[in-house]
């Protein structure tokens, strides 16, 4: 077990962005969120107030903090060996993408001032796409409707998708936001949203170490996943728009809304399994989307996982934001 994760395998982290101007032009200034230390935060909706405890709750941070508190011990827990995974979860606009990498423009999130610097390992990273339950290469984009494979080395892994090396973190970096950008110039040619596919950035670590008797070397081999989620918002109430799902639309969303149950529903069985000390022995319905079938490797075991939930403070999205708190509540309690 890492240091940070004091036994527990889920951690759950809220970010919460601050107000945007739209926000502003059509509400008021008012929170529906407050905070209550820096484990606490409550949430007030139409239907009343609710207190909800997390690992750490972010108000008003900045990138630096967030990789100082969420990605660095988790880069830490790779570097130990651990298979691990961040999920941005939360309404669409909520600062999902944010949070991951930054604002594209203004350039990466984290801190990289050496990022130039050689890493003392092998890495190799992939980005894709899961959108209606298809896979494409982000890094390839013409790469479409790959299939995920099961290997009794490799473990899971999908067939045909592109892995390129790198030497230090500006690369990473840099493979980060052409993926991203794939994905945004994708959505425009197919005139569809983000908000409806999830990416999955992926690091493979390869570490040798010299040690035990004879001087053998051991080779190992973690990785981290970066996964940046379809918008959790519901069917009927559309996202922050507020517009009317339907159609095509409304397909998508459900599907959408059927690969987040699941997540959440092998994330809640593998505490469950965790705290009963039961292992692996209960049925985990990985299987049931293309996310928990791919990551299945990246889930329960030894892996470590951390959810960072994103929630816009605005009382006008109220309902989704108390919908998300619950929904990463149930990783940390069941
Ligand atoms: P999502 O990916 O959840 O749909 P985005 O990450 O695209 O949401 O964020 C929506 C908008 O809010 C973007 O313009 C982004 O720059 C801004 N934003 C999100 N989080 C923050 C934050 N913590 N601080 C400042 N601006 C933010
Ligand atoms: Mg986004």
């Amino acid at each position: 077990m890492g240091a940070d994760a004091e036994g527990e395998s889920v951690q759950v982290f809220v970010r919460v962005r601050p107000h945007n101007s739209d926000e502003l032009r059509q509400g008021t200034s008012e929170s529906c969120v407050k905070p209550h230390g820096t484990r606490g935060i409550s949430c007030c909706d139409s239907r009343g107030s609710k207190s909800y405890t997390f690992d750490q709750v972010l108000f008003d941070t900045c990138q630096q903090d967030v990789f100082e508190v969420a990605g660095m011990p988790m880069v830490d827990n790779v570097m130990a060996g651990y298979n691990s995974s961040i999920f941005a979860y939360g309404q669409t606009g909520a600062g999902k993408t944010y949070t991951m990498l930054g604002n594209i423009s203004n350039g990466p999130g984290g801190p990289h001032e050496n990022g130039h610097d050689q890493l003392g390992y092998n890495c190799k990273c992939s980005m894709l796409e899961i959108y209606n339950e298809s896979i494409t290469d982000l890094l390839v984009p013409s790469a479409t409707n790959l299939h995920i494979r099961e290997d009794l080395q490799k473990g899971c892994f999908v067939d045909g998708l592109t892995d390129e090396l790198v030497a230090n973190v500006d690369e990473v970096m840099a493979l980060m936001r052409r993926g991203a950008e794939h994905r945004h110039t994708g959505e425009t040619r197919m005139n569809r949203e983000s908000s409806r596919s999830h990416s999955v950035f992926t690091c493979i670590v390869e570490k040798s170490s010299k040690g035990g008797s004879g001087g053998v070397t051991s080779v190992i081999c973690s990785r981290l996943n970066l996964i940046d989620l379809a918008g959790s918002e519901r069917v009927r109430s559309g996202g922050m728009g507020g517009s009317q799902v339907q159609g095509e639309h409304f397909k998508e969303t459900v599907k959408i809304n059927q690969s987040l149950t699941t997540l959440g529903r092998v994330i809640t069985e593998l505490v469950d399994s965790q705290r009963r000390g039961s292992g692996r022995s209960k049925h985990i319905p990985y299987r049931d989307s293309r996310l928990t079938f791919l990551l299945q490797d990246s889930l329960g075991g030894n892996a470590k996982t951390m959810i960072i939930a994103n929630i816009s403070p605005s009382s006008l999205n109220a309902a989704e934001t108390s919908s998300t708190l619950a929904f990463v509540q149930r990783a940390k309690c069941i």
